[in-house]
């Protein structure tokens, strides 16, 4: 088995078939072991530091959070140990709350995601994704009337008794894509980026489309190189806000480069020698827990 990417869990054990029970959730939320995720208008309570740590506090110290959020989001278990996902951002200064006051800071998780372990970091990139989703659907699409909380926070049912639907938590797919010739592979730069850096192209699939024919449209779109033998990584959710990244590689029929300044400030043919641990190259990588990381230090690997 291949090691899962940065912000996927292996250990979470997500327990869907519990989510309907009342009585389980309501025994949970007294259980004093079950470990609370807070998020404040879509950041996270990390400890900052060298050694950035999650603060998830347990029920048996901060059973006053739940009351203060009112919603709270069944997450799974971890070795047992229920976590569930609460959203103060109705509070202008959660750190204020006695419960949290003072055991960290509320920070975006792209800040220091790649600092924290494998765990903390899916724990909270989930909880940040799924209370996104829960703040974008407090009114029903269909009618615009309220939607209410169900299935511990895996569905959410419009209020409106003529319309009822049900609205379920999404991810919007996207692929992401190494494209090489040879010894040579194509990266992009958004001039948005941090100076140097460049990265697999990438974007989002479109209705109507498969994933190998967004693979293809993207890149002739961002750079004009037409490509084939289109295969499959390896996935990873990106919660920033609500992104599944399906990582691919494909080879160049074509090396030409136009690319599109709407959507790229440049894109360039590296070799694998640039790229390297060591190479000129290292500044242009990008960051060490996504999937393009990934896909370029398999590829510049050998693979
Ligand atoms: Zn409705």
């Amino acid at each position: 088995m291949q090691q899962p990417n940065f912000y996927a869990s292996a250990r979470l054990d997500r327990a869907a078939h519990r989510r309907g029970d009342p009585d389980w959730l309501e025994r949970l939320r007294r259980d004093p072991t079950t470990r609370i995720i807070p998020i404040w208008r879509s950041r996270s309570l990390v400890v900052t530091g060298e050694q950035p740590q999650a603060v998830m506090p347990a029920v048996a110290t901060a059973a006053a959070l739940l009351e203060h959020a009112g919603e709270a989001i069944f997450m799974g278990l971890i070795d047992e140990i229920a976590h569930v996902a609460i959203d103060l951002s109705h509070h202008d200064d959660p750190l204020a709350l006695a419960p949290i006051a003072r055991s960290g800071e509320f920070v975006d998780l792209r800040a220091v995601g790649a600092l924290l372990s494998r765990d903390e970091g899916s724990m909270l990139a989930y909880a940040r994704g799924i209370l996104h989703w829960h703040r974008q659907t407090r009114f029903c699409g269909v009618c615009g009337s309220p939607t209410e909380l169900r299935e511990a926070g895996h569905l959410r049912v419009c209020t409106n008794p003529a319309c009822a639907a049900h609205h379920f938590p999404r991810t919007d797919p996207a692929v992401i894509m190494l494209v090489s010739r040879g010894d040579r592979c194509l990266l992009g730069r958004k001039s948005e980026w941090p100076d140097g850096m460049y990265s697999t192209l990438a974007g989002f699939v479109e209705p109507g489309e498969s994933l190998e024919n967004a693979v293809a449209r993207e890149v002739m779109e961002e750079t004009g190189v037409a490509i084939s033998n289109i295969r499959y990584h390896s996935s990873q959710p990106w919660p920033f806000p609500a992104s599944l990244m399906l990582g691919f590689y494909a080879t160049a029929e074509t090396e030409e480069i136009n690319y599109d300044p709407a959507e790229l400030e440049h894109a360039r043919w590296f070799t694998r020698a640039e790229l390297a641990d060591g190479g000129a190259g290292i500044r242009h990588r990008p960051r060490s827990d996504s999937i393009a990381r990934r896909l370029i230090e398999t590829w510049v690997a050998g693979g």
